[in-house]
């Protein structure tokens, strides 16, 4: 497979997507695998615990949303060390170079990901 993906640019992009993330989670009182480290105060005596239940709720689907991207990030770093980046994952071909360039941990070409 000829390389016409810029995969060092690409693997740069990644990582500081990926420390981005990271610092998003710490913000929100989550490790990196989603769990809350208990950082966070939930409110005190006087906050109203529906109030309180509701910001975590909120917190816990930001943090959701900050892992699933963590993963798929961690996922396209682990192909980029073997060599399978920017190979779709459902037909095998080339992911365009410009979906990458915008999308640097996308798994799917536009065709399949159309198709879905
Ligand atoms: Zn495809």
């Amino acid at each position: 497979m000829t390389a016409t993906i810029d995969t060092a640019a690409a693997e740069a992009l990644l990582i500081e997507e990926r420390a981005k993330v990271v610092r998003q989670l710490r913000d929100l009182g989550a490790n990196e695998s989603g769990e809350l480290t208990g950082s966070v105060d939930y409110g005190d005596a006087f906050a109203d615990a529906g109030a309180v239940t509701a910001e975590r709720t909120e917190v816990l689907g930001l943090v959701e949303t900050h892992t699933i991207r963590l993963e798929r990030i961690d996922r396209a770093l682990s192909k980029i060390g073997e060599g399978t980046y920017g190979i779709c994952e459902t037909c095998g071909e080339e992911i365009e170079p410009d979906r990458i360039e915008y999308l640097p941990a996308a798994r799917r070409c536009v065709r399949c990901k159309a198709a879905s």
